[in-house]
């Protein structure tokens, strides 16, 4: 039986499909799906849990591979950048049952930070690395996973990208096959990476890189399509899909493992065809590697790192190489035009009170990885700074500590990406004596990549019901004396603590306590209305960003525009009343 899957969904079936015990992960876009398809289609079987971060779920991971359990950790692209410490020494030790570690990577910036290419992790730690090109291999390469994970005592990367995370294939479903659980072995030469065994387990990593090696050149996923032998292309991932369709003449090397490369396979088809090219999306990762083994092949030349590759882009680069006809481009679809919509904060968002109070206090705002980085576009222009999960706190203390700012800095950060990784910067801070305001949005879910349950939450991903940690509890236990809570929906209020914080002199934090619009459940109270013979057109409801916020058609004397507000998205969280200078902002009495 077929069924019709995305990539993160064949994956998850995977994980069922070949044995898998435990899975865990911290959401991130395009991976999230991985874990909530595991917990909620296959929890009798498989073991699933959110971790506080990326380092903390390969931790666990490795733990239960250890313990004899076939295990996957999953994470986007730049959650391998958080758990690299572990990842790298993990290449040493090896693993008990079989590990994968999938890397979710996001070319286009879909929802990310930068563009990065994560093959580049599997060369720096000798680790395989899979890339699937159809939702079917994301399930297969599972197995493929577990097995070279097993024969070779290696951990494995999977490498998705988002298209082979969310379009969807057919994928062939089969039975559940469980392995035999050892349990854990000792070995302390293993799996103790003091510096002496260390050193013994590299060896072993150098020489586990030579077999993977051979495994490559016979593996069934390096295989060639011989098509006509002018031009040959070497090919993987998402790229092949888009190789196959612009030059359906060619002849093609398709990798499914990304690294290490098959060179003996590779330097006997490139004997064989006149002109040889690489198609991969971002980095010129095969390219190097051919190039750097003497073969004559040509690639980002033509096929730009920067952004998605789709098939005319794939199309436009053959033509400037000279191997394909301009005629081929299809004449250009008109597409309709829609109105641009840019990304806001929610209606009712309870991040936009403090955003307005910061603004009125004007300081510079270190802004982390969630919604409230919306922040930073008009009207509300908020967030000054974000790096990665959780920087911001240790950016405004930068910046106080630099010393030359006159504003002072200060960092937002939500509880899901306190959690993750903000706890040792707000330690850091105070023991290093700053006196830096940092405010934790707490809206008590982790609502950017679609309201996953973090320890904040009172809920697990099976479901379980849980105690909360106490946000204002860890602060305090890690030395700050000054931690207040604060309804973002009283805008003056916020204002208030806000200033008397910044006006300390020691570190503060300030912790705001209303849930996400959407999560748990819709909030959704008494919706507001603009009286329109009493607005005078000042503007400053516009300003908070709501998108049920909007010009009427009704003007002032000076041709300005009236407010006037839809009743259907407006949720009664107050802002714009508590903003609005002549109480033109009212409740509809039902
Ligand atoms: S999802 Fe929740 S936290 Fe995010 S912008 Fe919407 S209301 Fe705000
Ligand atoms: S803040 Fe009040 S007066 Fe100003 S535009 Fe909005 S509704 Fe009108």
């Amino acid at each position: 039986m077929a069924m019709l899957l995305s990539g993160n969904q064949a994956l998850a079936r995977g994980m069922y499909e070949y044995g898998g015990e435990f899975a865990s992960a911290y959401p991130g876009t395009p991976s999230t799906e991985i874990l909530q398809v595991i917990a909620k289609f296959f929890k009798d079987d498989v073991y699933a849990e959110w971790a506080v971060n990326e380092k903390v779920a390969l931790e666990v991971a490795v733990g239960a591979s250890y313990g004899g359990a076939r295990t996957l950790a999953a994470m986007k692209h730049v959650g391998l950048n958080v758990a690299a410490d572990a990842f790298m020494t993990l290449s040493y030790t090896g693993v008990g049952a079989g590990l994968i570690i999938v890397s979710a990577d996001d070319p286009s910036l879909h929802s990310s930070q930068n563009e990065q290419d994560n093959r580049y992790y599997g060369k720096m730690a000798s680790v395989p690395v899979l890339e699937p090109s159809t939702s079917q291999e994301a399930k297969d390469f599972v197995k493929i996973g577990f097995e070279i994970s097993e024969q070779f005592d290696t951990p494995v990367i999977l490498r998705l990208t988002t298209r082979i995370c969310h379009a969807k294939g057919l994928v062939e479903i089969g039975e559940r096959k469980t392995v035999e659980n050892k349990g854990f072995e000792r070995n302390i030469e293993k799996y103790v990476m003091v510096p002496a065994y260390a050193a013994k387990r590299h060896k072993l990593v150098i020489e586990r890189l030579e077999k993977l090696k051979e495994y490559a050149e016979t593996s069934e996923i390096n295989y060639i399509e011989w098509n006509d032998k002018k031009i040959g292309i070497i090919t993987g991932a998402i790229a092949y899909q888009h190789a196959r369709e612009a030059m359906p003449d060619a002849s093609i090397l398709k990798l499914g493992m990304g690294y290490p490369l098959p060179i003996k396979k590779i330097r006997e088809f490139a004997s064989k065809v006149d002109r040889l090219f690489v198609v991969e999306e971002l980095e010129g990762f095969y390219e190097e590697i051919i190039a750097a083994e003497g073969i004559k092949v040509e690639g980002k030349k033509f096929f730009s790192n920067h952004m998605e590759l789709n098939v005319d882009r794939v199309r436009k680069g053959f033509i400037e190489a000279g191997v394909l006809d301009s005629s081929v481009m299809p004449e250009s679809v008109e597409t309709e035009s829609v109105l641009p919509r840019p990304p806001v904060l929610c209606s009712g968002c309870p991040h936009r009170g403090i955003m307005v109070a910061l603004k009125k206090a004007g300081v510079y705002t270190n802004g982390d990885i969630g919604c409230y980085t919306l922040g930073a576009l008009p009207p509300l222009n908020q967030i000054d700074s974000c790096l990665c999960m959780g920087a911001s706190i240790g950016n405004a203390f930068g910046i106080e500590r630099a010393g030359k700012t006159e504003k002072k800095a200060v960092a937002l950060i939500g509880d899901s990406t306190f959690l993750h990784s903000g706890i040792t910067a707000l330690a850091s801070v105070v023991y290093n004596g700053g006196t830096t305001t940092n405010i934790i949005v707490d809206n008590r879910i982790t609502a950017m990549t679609g309201g996953q349950d973090n320890p904040s939450t009172s809920k697990t991903l099976m479901g379980d019901a849980v105690e909360p940690v106490n946000l204002a509890e860890i602060c305090r236990a890690v030395g700050v004396k000054h931690v207040r809570e604060v309804d973002p929906y009283d805008v003056d209020e916020s204002y208030k603590v806000l200033k008397e914080e910044l006006d300390r002199e020691a570190v503060s934090v300030i912790i705001t306590n209303r849930p996400c619009m959407l999560f748990p459940k819709k909030i959704k109270d008494e919706p507001y209305t603009v009286e329109a013979d009493n607005c005078i057109a000042c503007g400053a409801c516009f300003n908070v960003g709501c998108p049920s916020i909007s010009i009427s058609e009704e003007t002032n004397e000076k041709g300005r525009p009236k407010a006037v507000i839809d009743e259907y998205t407006c949720t009664g969280c107050t802002i714009c009343a508590q903003v609005c200078p002549v109480d033109a902002i009212v409740k509809i009495e039902s």
